[in-house]
């Protein structure tokens, strides 16, 4: 596996990769790597003769200054996994290297009410700094086509939205959410919790996986209020409970209304913020 720095470096690399015909697969991640991120790296080696895997704390994404200071960084561990996972060139950019003195990286597009609700709403210029830096990695690594996972749902369709509005010719490929074997969606962020926390922090997933079973006899308002009230543990503070449409991320009033539902959460367990989502019913099997 190569590791690079220097965008001029990588850009050479990938120039002589393209030339000789052959597909770039990428998957921009923030490193603290777990076996979700590695199902990217691993969907795209089987599907491209070359993938790229980007290690970037984008500091423009993150809100909450503590957040970004807290986020966990374990580049030795990452890059020995990404060396037995199928990687072929790691980017580890400094700040310098993505945001350079002189160009203007700002996007302006408006991603309309897709960005306004849940995660937009809780976490103002979140998605504004997202779509920035994977416009800019975008630019930088030119990839045949870009993995992202489920587990940032709205990031993904904020992404797909601004492929759509740019005219960006990278098909956009969706991998399922990895779970420990209690049903937690893997996040680098499951560090940070207290043993106890840990522990409790199944109940996201237990919430998500009982709502089918639930819109038999109970409306989805009833539901999502219903699934507020399971999550309201002590020290666990839910910010949203939504069931909504997949294409729009507006609330639905009941599943017959689409043919792809999405319910997502976002909880604040102890000083930790975990989002986890299920998709209820989908138009693509
Ligand atoms: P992050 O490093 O958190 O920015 O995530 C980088 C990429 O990995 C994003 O596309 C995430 O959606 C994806 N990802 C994070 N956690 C998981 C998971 N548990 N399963 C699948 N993909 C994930």
């Amino acid at each position: 596996m190569y590791l690079l720095k220097k965008v001029q470096d990588l850009q050479d690399y990938l120039q002589e990769v393209r030339g000789s015909g052959k597909k770039i697969g990428f998957a921009p991640t923030m490193g603290a790597l777990h076996q979700g991120h590695l199902s990217l790296i691993r969907r795209s080696a089987d599907e491209n003769e070359c993938t790229v895997c980007s290690i970037y704390v984008n500091p423009t994404q993150f809100n909450d200054t503590s957040d970004l200071a807290k986020y966990p960084r374990t580049a030795a561990n990452d890059i020995s996994l990404l060396t037995s996972g199928g990687n072929d060139v790691l980017f580890m950019p400094p700040d310098s290297e993505v945001y350079p003195a002189g160009l203007d990286t700002k996007i302006e597009l408006s991603f309309g009410s897709l960005a306004k609700v849940m995660e937009g709403a809780h976490r103002p210029g979140h998605f504004e700094g997202m779509a920035q830096v994977v416009k800019r990695l975008l630019d930088i690594v030119g990839p045949d086509r870009l993995y992202m996972g489920q587990k940032d749902f709205q990031q993904l369709s904020i992404v797909r939205n601004m492929l759509d509005q740019l005219g960006m010719d990278i098909e956009l490929v969706m991998c399922p959410i990895i779970r420990e074997s209690d049903g937690l969606a893997m996040s680098s962020r499951n560090v940070r919790l207290t043993p106890d926390n840990r522990s409790r922090a199944t109940l996201l997933y237990q919430t998500l996986s009982s709502i089918l079973q639930s819109a038999e006899t109970q409306s989805l308002e009833e539901i999502s209020q219903r699934a507020m009230q399971t999550l309201s543990i002590p020290d666990f503070r839910p910010e949203y409970f939504e069931i909504v449409d997949g294409r729009s991320l507006q609330t639905l009033k009941q599943l017959e209304d689409t043919d792809f539902a999405v319910a997502c959460t976002a909880v604040w367990v102890g000083d930790v913020r975990l989002i986890d989502n299920m998709i209820l019913k989908s138009p693509f099997g």
